[in-house]
C-alpha cells in the first residue's frame, strides 16, 4: 500500500546534484527510476511545484477520470502493469506511479512546493544553476546540476482553457471545470451539460450520467469517437501461460502495433478509416441515430486526438436515454442554461466547460545560455528531446498518436546512455546544434487540436530529416533512441578544458 500523503517536513535536498529532474509527474518518477538502475552513480534531485506525486494523475479529480491509452503501453517498461482492466482509472494510475517511486527509493529525492522559475547554464563551470521558488513558504533557493531534465508536461496547472462565453455572470447554476473540480459537487438528480467533445467530454458523460437527472454533451462540432475493449484478452492469456515480464512486453509491443497500424491506416486511408469508425458507432447506437450531425467529424481521422471509450460506455449512456448529444454553436448563457445560435436551449443545473488546456512549454522555467535567454520557439528540436543552443538539457514531451510513456522511457534511456557516455568520454557538455538553415523547420506538432494550434507559437520548430525531427513513431524511436549512435552532425560534446561558449553556428546538412 503506498502512502497518499507527502512528508510533512520538507526533503533537505543537495545544493548540488548530477541530474536535476524537474516535475513528479509520471515522467519526472519515471526518469528518476531509469537513473536509479542504470546510472546509480549519479546524484539527482526532483523538484515539484506541487505537494503531491503524479502529475496530470493527480490534478485532475473528476468524475470517472481515467487514461485512454492501454496501461500496458502507458504503464513504465520497467514495471509490469499488473490489473486486469487495460484502461485505468486515475487512482490506479496515481498508485502506480507512487508504487514506482517507492519500490526505485524514489521519495526521498523529491522537494515538494518548489517551482523551478529560472535555469541558467554556464559554460564556465560547465553547470546549471536553477532558481525555486518555495510556493509553501514564498521562500527563493538556487541549486546547481550538471544536467537539467525537464519532466515538466505540457500544460498550464493553474487554469484550463476556456473560451469567452457570452452572459457567463447570469447563469444561476453551477459552471464548473474539470481541471478544478469541486471535491464537495453534488450533481444528483440534477441537469448537466458538459461543453466539449474531447477525450475529456466523453468520459464525463457515461461516468455522471447514472446519479445526473440527464447529462447532454454540447459540442460545436463532432469528434472521432471509438470503442475500445477495456479487458484486454490477450493479455489476461499472456500472463496466465507466459514469465510476467514477458507477457507484459508482448501485449505492450502488441498495441504499439495496433495503434499505430490504427494511426496509419487513417492517415493513408483516411475514407476506409472514416467507414470503419462510423460502422462502429453506427452498431452501438440505437437505430435510426443521426450519426451524420453528431458523429461525423469535419476532418480526417487522427488530425485531431481520437477519442476512445472503454467498452462503449458513451453510446451505451446515449442508447439508455440517461445522456444525448447536441451539435451547435452557444449563442449565450442564460439563467437557467444555454440557448444555442439556432434558437434551441438548453436547461442546466450544472455546465461543464470540458474545453480544453493551456500549453505551456518547459513549465514556463526563464532559460538562460551563458547570459542569453532562450526563446524555445527559435529552438529546433533534436530526436525529440532537446534543443538547440541549449546544453545538457533534455525534456521529455510523449507522443500525441500513442501512449505518452513510450516516449518518455525512451527519453530517459536515451539520457542514462548519454551520461554514461560523457563520462566515459570525459565530455562536461553536450550541444544540439540548429539544422542547417536553408533546410526547412516545421511547427513541432502536426495535429490539428485547437489546444495545440493555440500554442504553436511557443513551442520549438522541428526539422525535415534526422536527428531533428520529431518521431510520432515508437519502433523508429527505439532504433533512434535506445540503439542509435550518440555522436553525431546534430550535436557537439566537448569537455571543460576545450568548451567554449556556445555558439549559434548551424550544423551541417547532415
Ligand atoms: C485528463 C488527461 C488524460 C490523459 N490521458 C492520457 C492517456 O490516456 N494516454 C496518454 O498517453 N496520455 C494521456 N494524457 C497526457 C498525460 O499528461 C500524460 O500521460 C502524462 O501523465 C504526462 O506526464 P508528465 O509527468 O510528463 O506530465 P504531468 O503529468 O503534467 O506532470 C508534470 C509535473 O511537473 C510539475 N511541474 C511543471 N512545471 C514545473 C516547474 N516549473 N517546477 C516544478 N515542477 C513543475 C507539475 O506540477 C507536474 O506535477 C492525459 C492528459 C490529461 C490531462
Amino acid at each position: 500500500m503506498v502512502s497518499e500523503s507527502t512528508p510533512s517536513q520538507p526533503v533537505a535536498l543537495p545544493r548540488h546534484v548530477d541530474v536535476l529532474i524537474v516535475g513528479a509527474g509520471l515522467s519526472g518518477i519515471g526518469a528518476a527510476c531509469h537513473l536509479r538502475r542504470h546510472c546509480p552513480e549519479r546524484t539527482f534531485a526532483i523538484v515539484e511545484s506541487r505537494g503531491a506525486i503524479g502529475g496530470t494523475w493527480d490534478l485532475f479529480r473528476y468524475p470517472g477520470v481515467r487514461s485512454d491509452s492501454d496501461m500496458f503501453t502507458l504503464g513504465y517498461s520497467f514495471k509490469p502493469w499488473r490489473e486486469a482492466q487495460a484502461i485505468a482509472d486515475g487512482g490506479a494510475i496515481r498508485s502506480y506511479i507512487r508504487e514506482a517511486a517507492q519500490e526505485h527509493g524514489v521519495g526521498e529525492r523529491i522537494r515538494f512546493h518548489s517551482r523551478v522559475r529560472a535555469a541558467e547554464w554556464s559554460s564556465e563551470p560547465a553547470r546549471w544553476t536553477v532558481e525555486i521558488e518555495h510556493t509553501d513558504s514564498g521562500e527563493r533557493s538556487t541549486m546547481t546540476c550538471n544536467f537539467l531534465f525537464g519532466c515538466t508536461g505540457y500544460y498550464r496547472y493553474e487554469q484550463g482553457y476556456t473560451p469567452r462565453f457570452e452572459g457567463v455572470e447570469r447563469f444561476g447554476g453551477e459552471i464548473v471545470h474539470p481541471q478544478h473540480w469541486p471535491e464537495d459537487l453534488d450533481y444528483s438528480g440534477k441537469r448537466v451539460v458538459v461543453i466539449g467533445s474531447g477525450a475529456t467530454a466523453v468520459t464525463l458523460v457515461p461516468a455522471m450520467a447514472p446519479q445526473a437527472a440527464h447529462v447532454t454533451m454540447l459540442q460545436r462540432s463532432p469528434s472521432y469517437v471509438l470503442a475500445v475493449p477495456n479487458r484486454d484478452p490477450v493479455a489476461v492469456l499472456a500472463r496466465r501461460v507466459l514469465p510476467e515480464r514477458i507477457a507484459y512486453s508482448l501485449v505492450r509491443w502488441k498495441n504499439v502495433m495496433l495503434a499505430m497500424g490504427l494511426f496509419k491506416l487513417s492517415r493513408r486511408a483516411p475514407d476506409l478509416m472514416k467507414r470503419l469508425l462510423r460502422r462502429s458507432a453506427e452498431r452501438r447506437l440505437p437505430a435510426g441515430y443521426d450519426l451524420d450531425t453528431h458523429f461525423k467529424p469535419r476532418y480526417s481521422p487522427w488530425d485531431q486526438r481520437m477519442c476512445f471509450v472503454p467498452d462503449g460506455d458513451m453510446f451505451e449512456a446515449i442508447s439508455e436515454g440517461s445522456a444525448s448529444v447536441v451539435t451547435g454553436e452557444i449563442d449565450t448563457f442564460t439563467e437557467t442554461g444555454l440557448r444555442l445560435s439556432d434558437g434551441n436551449e438548453l436547461t442546466a443545473d450544472v455546465i461543464v466547460t470540458a474545453t480544453g488546456l493551456n500549453l505551456m512549454a518547459l513549465g514556463d522555467i526563464d532559460v538562460t545560455v551563458d547570459g542569453r535567454p532562450v526563446d524555445l520557439a527559435e529552438t529546433v528540436g533534436y530526436k525529440g528531446m532537446m534543443l538547440s543552443g541549449v546544453p545538457n538539457m533534455a525534456l521529455t514531451l510523449g507522443y500525441t498518436n500513442a501512449s505518452w510513456t513510450l516516449k518518455a522511457d525512451l527519453v530517459s534511456e536515451y539520457v542514462c546512455r548519454l551520461l554514461t557516455h560523457m563520462a566515459e568520454r570525459g565530455y562536461e557538455r553536450c550541444m544540439p546544434l540548429a539544422p542547417d538553415p536553408s533546410l526547412p523547420t516545421e511547427p513541432f506538432l502536426d495535429l490539428k487540436s485547437g489546444y495545440v494550434q493555440r500554442s504553436l507559437h511557443l513551442l520549438p520548430r522541428q526539422g525535415a530529416i534526422a536527428p531533428w525531427r520529431l518521431n510520432q513513431n515508437y519502433p523508429l524511436d527505439v532504433r533512434l533512441l535506445r540503439r542509435g549512435a550518440l555522436e553525431d552532425a546534430g550535436i557537439e560534446f566537448s569537455s571543460r578544458a576545450t568548451a567554449a561558449p556556445p555558439s549559434s553556428e548551424p550544423a551541417l546538412a547532415a
